[in-house]
């Protein structure tokens, strides 16, 4: 998958859920953290990436980005 999140590291800041501007993420309110719900919709931008205080996102750029 190009884009996931380890929830073990998450801590729920939230700042990737407000910062995506895909849209990419939704919140999920029971265990207080992101969900990926709009994969397709991300444009590899590493917004979300740069912005994790907890480095629990990870990115794999498709080969069309190199
Ligand atoms: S890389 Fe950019 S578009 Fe993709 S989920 Fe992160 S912030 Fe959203
Ligand atoms: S920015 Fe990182 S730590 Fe914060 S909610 Fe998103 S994945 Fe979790």
């Amino acid at each position: 998958m190009p884009l996931s999140i380890d929830t073990e590291k998450c801590n729920g800041c939230k700042n990737c859920y407000t910062i995506c501007p895909q849209d990419v993420f939704s919140w999920e309110d029971d265990i207080k953290k992101p969900e990926i719900t709009y994969l397709y919709e991300c444009s590899h931008c590493g917004i979300c990436w740069m912005e994790c205080p907890k480095r629990a996102i990870d990115i794999t750029l498709p080969a069309s980005c190199y």
